[in-house]
């Protein structure tokens, strides 16, 4: 991946990172709203189906003894007690009470007069809850059944403070009323059920005062505003006893209306001093026939936390889906890639084979290239090789037409007497003289052996040998050129000075090559001393440390300037007119041959010194 891509892919992380957030951000509201919504049908529906079953058992529990005093007029004894008429038979009426109520399970069944007062009740035995000869005047279901009405009211007992329902009914004698039935029954069972509620729940009047209710703050209170008016109003009816009617603690604003419809409403209650904020479901029921209402709050956490499990399992679950799609991305990313480094490889292999290809045919062509100059090359230098011979004969030949006039010279003393001893022992012999002859020609042998001796190194000097090396004598070889180059080395007034006479060196090198080398070395310095004043060549051999045989000629002549001593090898280099300039090329091509070499210095006294290195034969090389 390059930088370019690298930046691309900046951007676009960023949008997925925020497509990430974003969906499971929304995932989880969704969530949340779903659960909740969820959670709240299921509350709705249980915490409903609960109230309707306490509604309708507490319906039936408190109607099945409200028509109780509707029968209590059917008793003559009864009529005649409240209307006053006939002596009065209270045991009887008290008695027929006592049954009454305590057949039927009421808390207790009264008969009132016309005024008000007391006449006959079920709980004459038990002192502190009979109501004989109290006044019920302003009870308003004594006043609603006085008036010919069915008399229904929640009030607290006059002397115990218990909550009762009491259901009241005129007692007519002929067309009059004459007197009042209640009956009062315990809502104690109504309270002992609240528990099967599982909840907070409250029962109010028809004034929304809070009659019953599993929080006992509750009671008591009203669930709206009451005014002074109102609240001295109810006072006096004295149905809540001595309690003051306070306000209800939630401060909800209750939609009564709804609740009486048993409309479901959700309230939110703010934050108090040491209570968070909580949000509460109230549903209502009305208590047929009884202006009651039944009124349940279900707290909404529960619900709420549901939803945010919800919301947290949605997240977790879009979390999921999007790592799913990622890795699939990634994996499908991936795939790409590697089949493009696939195809990258295979073209790279392709262009490797393609390449080594070319290579090798470049290297075969080379390679046929090298062989071919490799055989020119052969063929060159054997075609130098023989050419390089054919200089060395030239040069030798060169050297010995040079030296044809001092062997001429030097032949001639030698002829000129054997014709004179010739001519003498002629003379001899035709006098008979046979000794003189004879010892004349004794002389003539010696001198033809002396012209054998000057001719017999020219033949060998001129000879076109093989160059096969073999063992070579260093004296002899000086020995012979000296002989060659004498007739030069004495015009030229040269003083020689050769140590080599001593010495019983020899190397391993052709002969005549060496010979050569030795005449191109001291011609030169016969040239180089030219013009000198002082003409000494020395030539010495000797052996150096590595083994090697050195032969050195020195002159004093003019030397090497520094220039010349570079190209002193270099074929064709020469300061001399008539010179080719290819003496010690070949000279030092030979040495090299031979596996030795030619070095060329200034001496420190003036003039310059060679110094020809050659192997030793190989039966003499040794520690
Ligand atoms: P040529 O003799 O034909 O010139 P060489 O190769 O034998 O060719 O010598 C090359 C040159 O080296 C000569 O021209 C000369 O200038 C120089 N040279 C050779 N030997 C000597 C010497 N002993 N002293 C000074 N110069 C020399």
């Amino acid at each position: 991946m390059n930088i370019s891509d690298k930046n691309m892919r900046r951007p676009v992380a960023a949008v997925v990172a925020l497509l990430a957030v974003a969906s499971i951000t929304l995932a989880g509201v969704a969530g949340y709203r779903l659960g909740y919504a969820k959670a709240m049908t299921a509350l709705m529906s249980d915490s409903g189906h609960r109230l309707d079953l306490f509604t309708s058992t507490a319906v039936l529990m408190i109607n099945r003894l409200s028509s109780i005093p509707a029968t209590i007029e059917l008793n003559a004894d009864v009529v005649s007690l409240v209307s006053g008429e006939a002596p009065r038979n209270v045991e009887s009426v008290n008695l027929f009470l006592h049954r009454l109520s305590a057949q039927l399970g009421s808390e207790a069944i009264f008969v009132a007069d016309e005024q008000g007062l007391v006449v006959g009740s079920s709980n004459t035995t038990r002192q502190d809850d009979s109501r004989l000869g109290a006044d019920i005047a302003y009870r308003p279901y004594y006043q609603d059944a006085l008036s010919g009405f069915v008399g229904r009211h929640f009030s607290l007992g006059e002397a115990r403070d218990t909550p009762g329902y009491f259901v009241a009914y005129p007692i007519h004698n002929g067309n009059r009323v004459t007197g009042v039935a209640t009956v009062k029954i315990s809502l104690n069972p109504v309270v002992d059920a609240f528990p099967l509620l599982g909840k907070p729940a409250l029962i109010a009047d028809r004034d929304n005062v809070v009659i019953l209710s599993s929080q006992k703050d509750w009671l008591y209170t009203s669930l709206t505003p009451v005014s002074v008016d109102q609240r001295v109003d109810l006072e006096l009816t004295g149905m809540y006893g001595r309690n003051r009617i306070g306000a209800f603690p939630l401060t909800v604003e209750l939609n009564t209306e709804a609740a009486s419809l048993g409309l479901d409403t959700v309230v939110d209650i703010p934050a108090g001093d040491n209570s968070r904020q909580t949000q509460l479901l109230i549903q209502g029921r009305t208590l047929d026939g009884m202006d009651w209402r039944l009124l349940v709050f279900s707290d909404l956490a529960d619900v709420r936390s549901e939803a945010m499990i919800a919301a947290a399992l949605s997240s977790l679950l879009a979390t999921f889906l999007f790592t799913l799609v990622l890795f699939a991305r990634q994996r499908r990313r991936a795939a790409r890639q590697k089949q493009q480094a696939r195809q990258a490889l295979e073209r790279a292999n392709a262009e490797l084979e393609e390449t080594v290809a070319r290579r090798t045919r470049a290297l075969t062509d080379a390679n046929a290239e090298l062989l071919r100059e490799m055989a020119e090359r052969i063929q060159t230098e054997a075609m130098l090789r023989a050419t390089q011979d054919d200089l060395v004969q030239a040069a030798k030949l060169t050297a010995f037409g040079e030296l044809a006039t001092g062997i001429t010279h030097e032949l001639a003393q030698p002829l000129g007497a054997i014709q004179t001893l010739a001519g003498n022992a002629r003379e001899f012999v035709r006098r008979g003289d046979i000794a003189n002859a004879q010892g004349n020609l004794a002389i003539v042998d010696d001198l033809i052996e002396k012209i054998g001796g000057i001719i017999h190194p020219l033949r060998s000097f001129a000879r076109k040998s093989p160059a096969e090396p073999e063992e070579a004598n260093v004296s002899a070889a000086v020995r012979n050129v000296l002989f060659l180059l004498d007739a030069r080395l004495r015009t030229a007034e040269i003083a020689v000075a050769n140590a080599c006479d001593r010495s019983t060196a020899t190397v391993w090198c052709n002969r005549n090559r060496l010979e050569q080398v030795l005449v191109n070395l001291i011609a030169n310095a016969i040239d180089a001393m030219n013009l000198a004043e002082t003409r000494d060549l020395g030539i010495h051999a000797g052996q150096r440390p590595d083994g090697r045989v050195f032969i050195a000629v020195e002159d004093s002549g003019k030397g090497l300037d520094a220039t010349q001593i570079e190209t002193l090898f270099v074929p064709f280099s020469t300061t001399k007119e008539t010179g080719l300039g290819l003496g010690l090329a070949i000279s030092r091509g030979i040495a090299r041959d031979y596996g030795g070499d030619l070095l060329a210095s200034n001496r420190p006294e003036g003039g310059a010194i060679f110094l020809l290195l050659l192997p030793q034969p190989p039966s003499r090389v040794g520690p």
